[in-house]
């Protein structure tokens, strides 16, 4: 689903963020990218978005090699992406369900199948009640919920979570966490990005570990940071 092939991203200021490397991540499965900060994981989800191009090396994303795709296809790549962030993103003067919504009309869903996609996705992320809400009424947990129904009512083959829990209390974050996981049994493949080391132990899923732009282990079944 994911494949990276001697990748090195080098910053025009000489930075070195990702010094060639390589990895493959099968559809299906749930990866988390941990390291301390400054250790490559923004510029590494980064350039799965074609947000950053690397200096060398291949990425092929559900069989487009990304590097050579045009300006004007990268939407298209976006659209096998849906993307979540620590701080929620949603857009201020829509409720909840308009700020899902949004994400099916530029995809030019017809308003019919928009009618009937966002309360079943909003049922899915247990928010059905909160459809006319605005965002700031709304907890940071719920607000990250809103966050992932709108990555996923596309139906992308692949969510990326960058410190999706980063804003959150503990209980929140592990609503959150499971959220994510029931996401990835329904077929999608998730990658996580976090500095969340008491979730990442308890998962218990593949770990890749960066540092300072290389990766330093890459172990599935979980992390054990007394290791
Ligand atoms: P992380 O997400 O793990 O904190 P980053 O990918 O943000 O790591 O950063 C990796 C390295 O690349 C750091 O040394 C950082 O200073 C550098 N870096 C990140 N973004 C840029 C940029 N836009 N220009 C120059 N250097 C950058």
């Amino acid at each position: 689903m994911i494949s990276v092939d001697k990748v090195t991203k080098i910053y025009d200021n000489g930075s070195v963020a990702i010094n060639n490397v390589s990895l493959n991540i099968r559809k299906g499965e749930f990866v988390f990218v941990i390291g301390s900060s400054g250790s490559g994981k923004s510029t590494f989800m980064k350039m799965l978005l074609k947000e950053v191009e690397p200096t060398e090396g291949k990425i092929v994303i559900d069989g487009i090699n990304i590097n050579n795709i045009k300006r004007k296809e990268i939407p298209f790549l976006r659209r096998k992406i849906g993307v979540v962030f620590q701080d929620f993103r949603l857009l201020p003067s829509k409720t909840v369900f308009e700020n899902i919504a949004f994400a099916l009309q530029v995809t030019e869903t017809s308003p019919k199948a928009i009618r009937r996609n966002v309360p079943a996705i909003l049922a899915m992320v247990g928010l059905t009640h909160k459809a006319k809400a605005y965002p700031n009424e709304l907890s940071g947990g719920e607000q990250q919920r809103v966050a992932l129904a709108r990555a996923i009512i596309n139906k992308p083959p692949i969510l990326l979570a960058d410190e999706p829990t980063g804003n959150l209390d503990p209980e929140t974050a592990w609503e959150i966490m499971e959220l994510l996981k029931e996401i990835n049994a329904r077929g999608t493949t998730v990658v996580i990005a976090t500095h969340a080391k008491d979730i990442v132990d308890e998962m218990k899923k593949r770990v890749i570990t960066l540092q300072k732009g290389i990766i330093l282990s890459d172990k599935e079944g979980g992390y054990n940071y007394e290791d």
